[in-house]
This record gives structure tokens, sequence and C-alpha cells, in this order.
């Protein structure tokens, strides 16, 4: 089936690694043309450079600093045109920590990734996405947003609060033919894992320290994730066939979720 992506411009943050990633190259495949940032400029031209610089641009971007985030979109829009038909709020990580290791900086810091790396990105492209007439966001979250983890407490609060503000954002520009779902991420195998595993020190192989993870964790499917797995969900999302679908979710999480909504 034609997705019908061909020369729609998405922007994805956090393009540089992982999820994010993937969904840019799944999207070039399907002929769109694609903006995406990252923090590090080294990381960034790395993980692009074997694209067609033609349907790409990649800027620099820290998603927390709105004056940086407008920077980026009037990049994109300059490069290839004033609509925007689709974006991905994907860059960031999460915080591994319990409750009483955690500080008010943390905390700070944790809401402000999550909501700046949503709310900067949508207000820079505002304009552009109404342009657009038929515009798609998704919100790269995770399960933790419906089922709260005590050992990253505040990376799981932050996560409701994103959903919850999906589904207000879905009736809010619902009016200038922009739709808004999120995604809800199990445990994919990408940067964030491989970090983990180094910082664990565990002497078990990165095969092995996955498998006991998924036996840990209850993942029905008894692995982790694949990023491109994540990314046909997006890419289905962003795709003018989802005309029909707002203000909802889509687990990608391998069977983690125990919830049936
Ligand atoms: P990766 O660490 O592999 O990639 C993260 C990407 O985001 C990188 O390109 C990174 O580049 C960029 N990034 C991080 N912080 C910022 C920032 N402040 N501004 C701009 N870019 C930034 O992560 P994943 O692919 O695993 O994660 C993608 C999203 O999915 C994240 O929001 C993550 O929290 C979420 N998620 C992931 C899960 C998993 O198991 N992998 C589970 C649940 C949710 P740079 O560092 O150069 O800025």
């Amino acid at each position: 089936m034609d997705l019908g992506l061909a020369d729609r411009t998405v922007v994805v943050t956090g393009g540089s690694s992982g999820v994010g990633l993937a969904t840019v190259r799944a999207l070039l495949d399907e002929g769109a043309k694609v903006a995406t940032c990252g923090r590090d400029a080294d990381r960034l031209a790395k993980a692009t450079a074997s694209f067609d610089p033609d349907r790409l641009y990649a800027a620099t971007c820290d998603v927390r600093d709105a004056e940086s985030v407008k920077r980026f979109i009037d990049g994109a829009t300059n490069r290839f045109g004033p609509a925007v038909d689709g974006l991905v709020n994907n860059a960031g990580q999460s915080r591994m920590k319990p409750l009483d290791d955690t500080t008010a900086e943390d905390w700070r810091d944790e809401l402000e990734l999550k909501f700046a790396g949503v709310l900067h990105p949508l207000t820079a492209a505002r304009t552009a996405l109404r342009a657009s007439g038929s515009a798609s966001i998704v919100n790269v979250n995770a399960v933790l947003a419906k089922q709260p983890e005590t050992r990253l407490i505040t990376t799981s609060a932050a996560r409701a609060g994103i959903l919850n503000l999906s589904k207000s954002l879905s009736a809010e520009l619902a009016g200038d033919g922009i739709r808004v779902n999120s995604v809800c991420l199990g445990l994919v195998d990408t940067g964030q894992w491989t970090r983990r595993h180094a910082a664990a020190d565990s002497g078990l192989s990165y095969e092995d320290w996955q498998a006991e993870l998924a036996a840990d964790r209850g993942i029905a499917l008894g692995r982790l994730g694949r990023a491109e797995e994540v990314a046909y969900a997006i890419v289905t999302l962003l795709s003018p066939r989802a005309s029909y679908i707002t203000g909802t979710s889509i687990d990608v999480c391998g069977g983690v979720g125990r919830g049936i909504l």
C-alpha cells in the first residue's frame, strides 16, 4: 500500500540514533523530505551521512531551548517550503532513579525535557503544520505513562503528563487539520540500552544481558524491540491514510504493557 508520504515534509527530533534514526530512514524510503536534529553535531553528521542530501535537512538543536528549536524549524521550512506535514517529537531519554535518590533538580530537568520536547517543536512549527492542511504529530512516549515504575519515577510521571497533553492537543489542533497521536514504547534496543549495559558492568554479553532483562520485565515476546519496529508504527500514524486516527496511542512494546486500554 502506498502510504502517501512521498514529497511530504516531516520533522523528526532526535534523529541521530535509535528510534529517531530508524524513523528518518523509513520516511526517506517512503519518498518524504525529512528534517532532523540532535545536540551533538558529529554524531548527527555520521548518522545521516549516507542519506540523500536533497531530501534531508539535519541541524543541531536542543529541544529544551525554544530559540534553538525555532532556528531548526525555520531552517527546515526555508529548505523544503512553508508547510510541515508531520512532526515526530522523539528526542529525549529516561531517568533511572527511585524517589529517594531524586533531587528537586532531577524533577525539574525531567519535566522540562519531556514537556519542552513536545511544546517547543509544536510552537515553532505550528504555522507550518497548519499550512499543510492535513498534518500529523506523533509523540514518542512510553508504556510507563500508563504503567509507572518506581525506579523511573520522574520519567513515569512526566510520560503520563505528556500522554494527557497529547489528548488535549488532539482536540485543540483538530480544527487546523492537525492530528495528534502517541506511540508508547516498551523496551527498545537503542543507544539508551547499550549505555545502560555498559554502566551495569554485569560481566554479561549484551545479548545475554538483554535476555535477562526481557525475562525480568516479563516481555511477552521475550525480547527487546527493534528501532525499525517502532518506526513502522510512527510512519503509519504520519501517513495521510491514517486520516481518521487522532487522540490515541499505540503500544509498541512486545506485550510488556499490562493494561487493556
Ligand atoms: P537514543 O538515545 O538512541 O536517541 C536519542 C536521540 O535524541 C539522539 O539522536 C539524541 O541525540 C537526541 N536527543 C536527546 N536529547 C536531546 C535534546 N535535548 N535535544 C535534541 N535532541 C536530543 O534514544 P531512543 O531512540 O531509545 O529514544 C527515543 C525516544 O524514545 C526518547 O524520547 C526515549 O525516552 C523514548 N523511549 C525509549 C525507550 C527505549 O527502550 N529505547 C523506551 C521508552 C521511551 P543527542 O544526544 O546528540 O542530542
